[in-house]
């Protein structure tokens, strides 16, 4: 089986420090975060980012300094940007990230419903952010809550606006969109193309049932405190204790944990690009 890409969502846009004192906020702690779970054994990181109130943020000199200090304290970690919408309903400003040539960055491919709103992915937007990704070469990873997700995703390749191969996370379990089951990731992996990669990030308490599933059929993780505040046991989690669960998972199943070099080959991402942000920040 291929070794497995522990993916981190450390922040998100949701939750605050008042659920889980744990929650990377600012720059500096995100990337203490990274560095702790990079050494757990993660190696792709999920970044959002947040202003000085802890409310989030699109603002890119944010991200830049986020991606600065990672790269100080982390230099080999895939930094994945955020281009989602709670921080903000500006295409221009979601798409911002992109610009700043992460080797990668999450790509929504289409509307769901989540709590207390419509996340919003026109087909206009859709388009426009693929044309982004694909201008300044960086590998999205595409976010699907909901089946048809994969389609449009397969629609913008008819189009020439994505290249495979594809990466899919299937976030599954957030209420409003599909729901965590075995059956539906099932079903969710039978759809993508041949030549795929695929995780799972299940939302709350799935987060972890969802994690074995990816890793006995084969998938990739993604955890973090983004995805969920609690430990199987109903502790308040941290990041690195949510790796350290998966890293403990793994190890009972037999399967290998990939390095960040290692993920990169499994993704197909250019070794060359590693450092490419550094250009922009
Ligand atoms: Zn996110």
């Amino acid at each position: 089986m291929e070794k497995l890409i522990i993916t981190v969502a450390l922040t998100g846009n949701v939750p605050t420090r008042d659920l889980n004192s744990n929650l990377p906020v600012t720059p500096e702690e995100i990337a203490r975060d990274v560095a702790r779970c990079a050494e757990a054994g993660a190696s792709l990181f999920h970044v959002h980012a947040r202003d000085g109130q802890g409310r989030p943020t699109l603002d890119l000199e944010v991200f830049k300094e986020i991606a600065r200090r990672i790269k100080d304290l982390a230099p080999e970690v895939i930094i994945q940007l955020s281009t989602g919408g709670r921080a903000g309903s500006d295409h221009r400003q979601r798409m911002a990230p992109v610009l700043l040539r992460p080797e990668m960055a999450s790509f929504t491919t289409g509307s769901c419903n989540l709590p207390g709103i419509v996340y919003e992915n026109s087909p206009a937007f859709l388009k426009d952010l693929a044309r982004a990704f694909l201008e300044h070469g960086v590998k999205p990873e595409i976010e699907v809550f909901e089946p048809g997700m994969i389609n449009n995703c397969l629609f913008l390749h008819q189009k020439g606006l994505l290249s495979p191969p594809f990466h899919f996370d299937f976030v599954l379990g957030a209420p409003g969109a599909l729901p965590a089951s075995v059956k539906n990731l099932l079903f969710l992996v039978e759809s993508i193309p041949p030549g795929s990669t695929w995780s799972v990030a299940g939302i709350g308490s799935q987060e972890m049932p969802m994690a074995m599933a990816a890793l006995t059929m084969g998938g990739h993780v993604r955890v973090g405190l983004e995805d969920n505040l609690f430990l199987p046991d109903g502790t308040p989690a941290s990041n690195l204790s949510l790796v350290n669960w998966v890293v403990k998972a793994a190890r009972l199943l037999g399967r290998a944990i990939a390095t960040p070099d290692e993920a990169r080959e499994i993704l197909g991402l250019d070794h060359a690009n590693k450092d490419r942000i550094m250009e922009r920040i």
